[in-house]
């Protein structure tokens, strides 16, 4: 009711133009007038109410009645994003339009100039998120024969200047499931994966929320086949990636952080024996949130590597790192920082794995936590501009917390983990 009485206060504004659509006019149609820029900006606003309340009420009808139907391609991806949400568990939904963002085109050849407005689309996921994520949006309107409809909704430029990736709902048919505290979205490639891949995530989440102190237990993982998101997120080839756990901004190039998610690469979670150890690496991360951000890449990495095996008992611990380690070259070993770990991944994650699990056998299980806290702290003592931490501070944590610089805490890792001593 609400919507439609909307549609009427729009009409009766636009009445005086002549260029209202609704309703036949006696003696046939007659072509209808442009709209001045003031009128097509009402317009716009008004498309824009509609498009919120029809996402809201769940008028898929409505909705798709903002959108030209002659833009096919557009028209489908719209269709898709209206399946999507619905289908999704949110809250908070909003469309804003952003105040005297509007730009308008003059028409070329006849053609009627097309209006375009910033809107802010905002979306929570209601249980699983407390933050909602506002993306902007660039809407293009233009009349149509006396209607005023929607034709693209994207801002390419301002995609790329913020280095947006895409959500799976703007890629993907989503398919959604839910378990718990436990939210997953595939596709109808991946589906056929879906309950698998979440009970293994119920059963990792319980390894995780034992190993990490302090976790909520919510997660939001993707195992989608359009792997744009991925491949934008890893430091790595996207062969080798099996998962990225990144942190959402409440808005793209914020500081200020809504969530953090996980996505994996469906090659890797897809076989069953890689499945538990990647899904587990990446709740850790996940479950982690902020409180490794200033800790040197070996401890960011080699903790979740060591929760994916924490239920494993200790003995069966070391004896992992010592397998692993048997197939490198551990001669000149070194625990890596920054880029330069994922430049020979394979060797730097048995490294970082092996001293963060000799850390805990050692130390008992709160020492990771314990650091990673310290360099947070070394961090803010410093000037803001003042970057990451150097070796040498990095070295004066460590001696300070745990008696060793990295030099000789990867040496006495190896030793550990090869000979058990
Ligand atoms: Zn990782």
């Amino acid at each position: 009711m609400w919507l439609m009485s909307r549609v009427i206060v729009v009409c009766l504004l636009l009445l005086g133009t002549g260029a209202c659509s609704a309703g036949a006019r006696p003696g046939g149609p007659a072509p209808a007038e442009p709209l001045g820029a003031g009128e097509l900006r009402l317009a716009a606003a008004a498309l824009v109410e509609r498009r919120e309340d029809a996402l809201r009420e769940g008028d898929r009808e409505a909705f798709l009645s903002t959108v030209d139907d002659d833009e096919l391609q557009f028209t489908a991806t719209q269709s898709r994003l209206f399946d999507n949400l619905a289908a999704m568990p949110i809250g908070g939904l909003r469309l804003d339009l952003v105040e005297d963002g509007a730009t308008h085109d003059d028409g070329e050849d006849g053609v009627d100039g097309e209006l375009h407005l910033p809107v802010d689309f905002t979306i929570r996921l209601e249980g699983f998120e407390s933050r909602s994520v506002t993306r902007r949006l660039l809407y293009t309107v233009r009349q149509d024969d006396g209607e005023v409809v929607l034709v693209d909704d994207r801002d390419g430029a301002r995609d790329r200047r913020t280095g947006w990736l895409p959500d799976p709902w703007d890629v993907a048919h989503l398919v959604v499931r839910e378990s718990g505290p436990i939210l997953g979205f595939f596709d109808e490639e991946t589906e056929p994966y879906a309950t698998a891949v979440m009970s293994d995530l119920r059963a990792s989440q319980k390894t995780v929320l034992a190993a990490v102190p302090g976790w909520s237990g919510r997660v939001v993982a993707y195992d989608i086949s359009d792997l744009t998101a991925l491949e934008g997120r890893t430091p790595m080839d996207l062969q080798e990636t099996g998962g990225v756990a990144y942190a959402v901004p409440v808005r793209p190039g914020s500081s200020r952080i809504a969530a953090h998610r996980f996505v994996v690469n469906p090659a890797v979670a897809h076989n069953g024996l890689q499945r538990e150890f990647l899904l587990r690496h990446e709740l850790a991360h996940v479950a982690l949130a902020s409180r490794d951000d200033q800790s040197p890449r070996w401890l960011t990495e080699g903790a979740a590597e060591y929760v994916s095996r924490s239920h494993y008992s200790a003995a069966q611990q070391r004896r992992m790192a010592a397998y692993v380690l048997s197939f490198l070259d551990t001669s000149a070993p070194v625990l890596a920082d920054g880029a330069e770990f994922y430049v020979d991944a394979e060797a730097n994650y048995a490294l970082a794995a092996a001293a963060c699990t000799y850390l805990v056998a050692t130390r008992g299980p709160q020492v990771l936590w314990r650091l990673m806290d310290a360099f947070t702290a070394e961090r803010s003592s410093r000037p803001r501009r003042a970057g990451t931490l150097s070796a040498a501070q990095i070295d004066a944590v460590l001696v300070r917390e745990v008696g060793l610089d990295e030099r000789e805490l990867v040496g006495a890792a190896l030793t550990w983990a090869i000979t058990g001593g």
